[in-house]
This record gives C-alpha cells, sequence and structure tokens, in this order.
C-alpha cells in the first residue's frame, strides 16, 4: 500500500496519485503511519473514539478539512465534522469496529419503528376500552332514567 503524505489516505500498490486527493506525493506506508479512515460527524466520531479507546487501536482525531466547510453547498459536511487516523497496523482492525459499530446502529434504527408501533396499539387498546366503559354507563344512565320515569 502507498501512504500520501499530503492527505495520510491509503492507495492501492502502483497507483500513480492519491486515490482521496489525487496528491504525486506518495510513499510506501509504514505501520506506524497515521492514516485516514474516514469522515465522521462529531457525534459518531465521540463514539467511534471511545470504542477505539476501549480496543486499543491507536487513533487521531482532528477536524474535517481543518475546520473549514469543504463545500458551502455540501449539506453533508457539518463544520463540527471529524477526521478520524488510525494506526496503519491497526487499520482493518479498525475498520472492522467501525463496520460492527453501524451495524449496531442500523438495527437500533430498525428495532424503533416496533416499539413506536406497540405504543400505538397500546394507546389503541385504552382509546377502545374507555369507549366500551362509557358506553357501558350511558346504558346504566339510560335504564336508571327508564327506571326513574316508570
Ligand atoms: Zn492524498
Amino acid at each position: 500500500m502507498l501512504y500520501c503524505t499530503k492527505c495520510r489516505a491509503v492507495s492501492a500498490e502502483g497507483s500513480r496519485a492519491c486515490s482521496a486527493c489525487g496528491s504525486h506525493r506518495l510513499r510506501p506506508v509504514k505501520n506506524g503511519d497515521f492514516v485516514y479512515l474516514q469522515r465522521a460527524s462529531e457525534y459518531v466520531a465521540g463514539e467511534l473514539s471511545s470504542l477505539f479507546q476501549e480496543y486499543g487501536i491507536r487513533y487521531e482525531m482532528l477536524p474535517y478539512g481543518k475546520g473549514r466547510v469543504v463545500s458551502l453547498y455540501d449539506m453533508e459536511v457539518m463544520p463540527t465534522d471529524k477526521a478520524l487516523y488510525v494506526v496503519y497496523d491497526q487499520l482493518e482492525a479498525a475498520r472492522t469496529l467501525v463496520a460492527a459499530h453501524e451495524k449496531l446502529e442500523a438495527d437500533a434504527a430498525e428495532t424503533q419503528p416496533e416499539e413506536e408501533e406497540e405504543a400505538f396499539n397500546l394507546r389503541r387498546a385504552i382509546a377502545a376500552c374507555g369507549g366500551a366503559i362509557a358506553f357501558i354507563l350511558f346504558i346504566m344512565l339510560m335504564s336508571w332514567l327508564v327506571t326513574r320515569i316508570g
């Protein structure tokens, strides 16, 4: 793998230019190099950094695009976004952790609507019960009135 000394991304062996930034300042990557992992929102970056700490992955977190908004028209990029770098010999381990974390988040997002549906069903059940009780009270009131009149 080749390391870009401009943006710290790794490119495939034999690349003429960096696959991330197009720079020609490439050299063979060393195990101790901090290489670019990915961009993450401030929140995700915080979660990932505690995950990296937990698993002993050496990482660096810097403001994405040095804190400047890279493109005003790219609404995906926030000025608070972080760029995450990990030491090259732990790059694969870091990617595995990120993938596992993303899967967990996706699963959590999937189970949420079910809970909402349950709450909705409960509300409907309560409403139905309330309706039944009101109906019984109405019948009781009517029969009481009928006995009074009669
Ligand atoms: Zn580059």
